[in-house]
């Protein structure tokens, strides 16, 4: 299938609204992307004829459901490439995987005297969980350092790595420098010394294929709604061996295999085992709706169009006087900015008032922030349907600011 950005445009409907009087232009797709009309109409559809919960019943309703919840493991197994369904857990969102994994497998394998390594570019998500099981194990929590230009220290990591590491969290891509990390090699240094890894694929996995058996690492942790899907719902892949042998970590219906009073609670096998209670049925139908669209448009198209558009952009806001811009040259996704002395909420509102979404504040990123040694940035990030002609609107609003703002 061939990409057409105009194509993919008519596909959601919140584009053709306008804000302050201006076509909507959402550069904000970094934080939740937009849904295309199938996504609302699978979900919708869901509940006005197909609704009921799901694995307990033998009724049609509930059989249906269980196997159409069941349906987008599968495709969701598929799209990154996992062995087998039974490796993905159906969680919350990227958050709770990454929380997931900090307590079943932390709390199991991290004890006093371990460390565990992340970045400085990390989001909140990545860095909190993970000073939480240090807290309660004894564990210490080492830190890849950033560069100036947004890429971490490289040479730093393997000096971190001891026979006491016992895990590498880290980001595809930053949520606010757009790096993408050289995972690959980082892994294999990773592997080589015994050191698990956990990729935290928030900001990767709408803009490229993801292929967790070529990535090698342990465990992937992404949310639906970045990737045109509805919120509230998010995938953790963890190899079969390792999800298979950790502990439950929120019990409850569904995770059990019997129960009782006097000889205590047997647990299903993974991935039930991990997803206690009632699913949020709508919004798994919502995210395989959303992964089909995405397949049928093609990740190579989607990455091939995104390239071109962010070389546009950078390009295009070097003609904005005074706009420092934080990241490498090579970037996917966002670009985080400052525009002269001015306050990052400052120029957000202006943008806000010409019709332009864009982001402003720490990101749940403040070591970046502190690293740049600023409070906030602005971050425009862009997705399939973004356009050109927004990103010059993007740039004249800038120009306006700065001539009104001085
Ligand atoms: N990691 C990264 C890199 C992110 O960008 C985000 C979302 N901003 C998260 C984790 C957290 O994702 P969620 O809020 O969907 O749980």
């Amino acid at each position: 299938m061939s990409f057409s950005v105009e194509q993919v445009r008519a596909d959601f409907p919140i584009l053709n609204r306008e804000v302050n009087g201006h076509p909507l232009a959402y550069l904000d797709s970094a934080a939740s992307a937009q849904r295309p009309e199938r996504v609302i109409e699978a979900e919708a559809t869901f509940y006005r004829t197909g609704y009921a919960a799901v694995h307990r019943g033998i009724h049609t309703l509930s059989a249906q459901a269980t196997a159409q919840m069941e349906n987008v493991r599968v495709a969701a197994a598929r799209f990154i490439n996992a062995r087998t369904p039974d490796e993905i857990v159906f969680v919350r969102g990227t958050t709770q995987g990454i929380n997931l994994v900090a307590n079943s497998w932390g709390n199991r394998h991290v004890e006093a005297g371990d460390n565990i390594i992340i970045s400085e570019m990390e989001h909140h998500a990545n860095i909190v969980p993970w000073q939480m099981l240090c807290q309660r194990t004894g564990a210490e929590l080492r830190v890849i350092p950033l560069k100036p230009d947004g890429t971490l220290q490289l040479d730093v990591f393997p000096r971190l790595m001891d026979e006491r590491t016992r895990l590498l969290a880290i980001t595809q891509v930053s949520n606010v420098l757009g790096t993408e990390n050289p995972l690959q090699q980082m892994i294999a240094c990773a592997r080589l010394a015994g050191v698990k890894v956990l990729v935290d694929g928030a900001q990767a996995i709408m803009h490229h294929t993801v292929d967790v058996q070529a990535l090698d690492c342990d465990f992937y942790v992404f949310s639906s709604h970045k990737i045109y899907g509805p919120t509230g719902i998010g995938v953790l892949w963890a190899r079969e061996e390792i999800l298979q042998a950790m502990p439950p970590w929120e019990g409850g219906g569904s995770m059990i295999a019997t129960v009782s009073l006097t000889q205590g609670t047997t647990y299903a096998p993974a991935p039930g085992r991990f997803e206690a209670g009632t699913p949020n049925t709508g919004g798994i139908i919502g995210f395989g709706a959303a992964l089909e669209y995405v397949t049928q448009l093609g990740l190579d198209n989607i990455d091939a169009y995104e390239t071109s558009l962010m070389r546009y952009a950078l390009n295009a806001l070097e003609t904005v006087p005074e706009l420092t811009l934080y990241g490498p040259q090579e970037r996917r996704g966002t670009i985080a900015f400052n525009l002269g002395k001015h306050h990052a909420y400052d120029v957000g509102s202006f943008l806000d008032n010409y019709g332009i979404a864009v982001r402003t504040g720490h990101h749940c990123a403040m070591p970046v922030m502190a690293f740049y040694g600023v409070p906030a940035m602005c971050r425009a990030s862009f997705a399939m349907y973004n356009t050109e002609e927004e990103v010059d609107r993007l740039v004249a609003g800038l120009i306006r600011i700065h001539r009104l703002l001085g």
